[in-house]
């Protein structure tokens, strides 16, 4: 059985891991916050005090950070600061499941290749709720040989796993994913708010709508307007889920991208703005169905 390296116990790294546990594999953790890699040495595993402490000797390292920057710091080094791609084996398999730039993966793709290291970016679609249960989708870049040694870890978290194509591709494919859904969130929040502006009830609309050509993944599982479904962020005061900081960072991620490719983004360009301005008015930290209130009526 696998001894697995993880390293980033957030929010999704922390339900990740517990999976990986459940399945029977030993498991190495290690995070900047004592108290994640406590919860997760409650559970079974064994903590580490450094990041090349985890890694070294184990056969597969995952990583779940937050952003493109703290993943080439953790495997190429930071100044003094040894890398991941220094002390693991040559047949170690790495997995980065963070949502980064498509350059920062191949980057550490290639060095790792240096070695002989197979690196894949696998990162995820599915929020905390499909952390914790074990269904995330995966969306892996790099080769094939790679992918397939992948196939028994990613199992034991998630229920969908795809292979996008070479190093970097499963980060582009991700961000087209987010940048369309932060332009169905906003497009179902305006229909939505306009429907009730008319005397509508929002759950009959979005029942319509559901059915109808105008139906989408935020109307069946993640309505944004309070009230109309249970157990979803908007009817616990936007609460826990996928915060408006990440879908910036995402929507700046897809907007470089567009960049780098000349690609025309108009809807995407403009979901960015709405929500970073969203996040400047104070709501960074809250689900980002709460857009759905710029297009409220301000309660007196
Ligand atoms: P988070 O901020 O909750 O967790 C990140 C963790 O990484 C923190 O515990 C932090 O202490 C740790 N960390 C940072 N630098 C480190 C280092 N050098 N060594 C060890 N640990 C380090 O973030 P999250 O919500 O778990 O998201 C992680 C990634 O997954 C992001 O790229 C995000 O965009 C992506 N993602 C998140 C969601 C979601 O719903 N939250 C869904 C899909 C993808």
């Amino acid at each position: 059985m696998s001894t697995v390296a993880f390293i980033g116990l957030g929010n999704m790294g922390g339900p990740m891991a517990a999976n990986l546990l459940k399945a029977g594999m030993t498991v190495r953790v290690f995070d900047l916050v004592p108290a994640a890699m406590q919860a997760l040495a409650d559970q079974g595993a064994l903590v580490s005090s450094t990041a090349c402490g985890a890694a070294a000797g184990a056969n597969v390292v995952i990583t779940m950070l937050p952003a493109g920057k703290h993943v080439r710091n953790l495997y190429l080094g930071n100044g003094s600061e040894k890398g991941l791609l220094e002390v693991v084996a040559g047949d170690t398999l790495l997995i980065d499941c963070s949502t980064i730039d498509a350059q920062s993966a191949q980057l550490v793709a290639a060095e790792a290749a240096k070695s002989g290291i197979e690196f894949i970016d696998a990162p995820v679609s599915g929020g905390t709720a499909g952390a914790a249960a074990g269904t995330l989708t995966f969306i892996c870049g790099g080769s094939d040989i790679a992918f397939e040694r992948a196939q028994p870890v990613l199992n034991a978290m998630g229920k969908n796993i795809f292979h996008a194509g070479g190093a970097g591709a499963g980060q582009v494919a991700k961000i087209c994913n987010n940048m369309l859904l932060s332009v169905l969130m906003v497009g179902t929040s305006e229909a939505l708010q306009m429907g009730i502006d008319h005397g509508l009830d929002p759950k009959v609309l979005s029942d319509i709508m559901k059915v109808s050509s105008g139906g989408n993944w935020t109307l069946e599982k993640y309505n944004p307007c309070p009230g109309v479904m249970e157990n979803v962020p908007s009817s616990k005061g936007y609460q826990g889920g996928f915060m408006v900081d990440l879908m910036v960072k995402d929507l700046g991620l897809s907007q470089e991208a567009a960049l780098l490719s000349n690609s025309s983004t108009p809807m995407g360009s403009l979901a960015r703005s709405l929500y970073v301005n969203h996040a400047r008015q104070g709501n960074g930290r809250r689900d980002f169905s709460s857009i759905f209130e710029q297009f409220a009526p301000l309660k007196k």
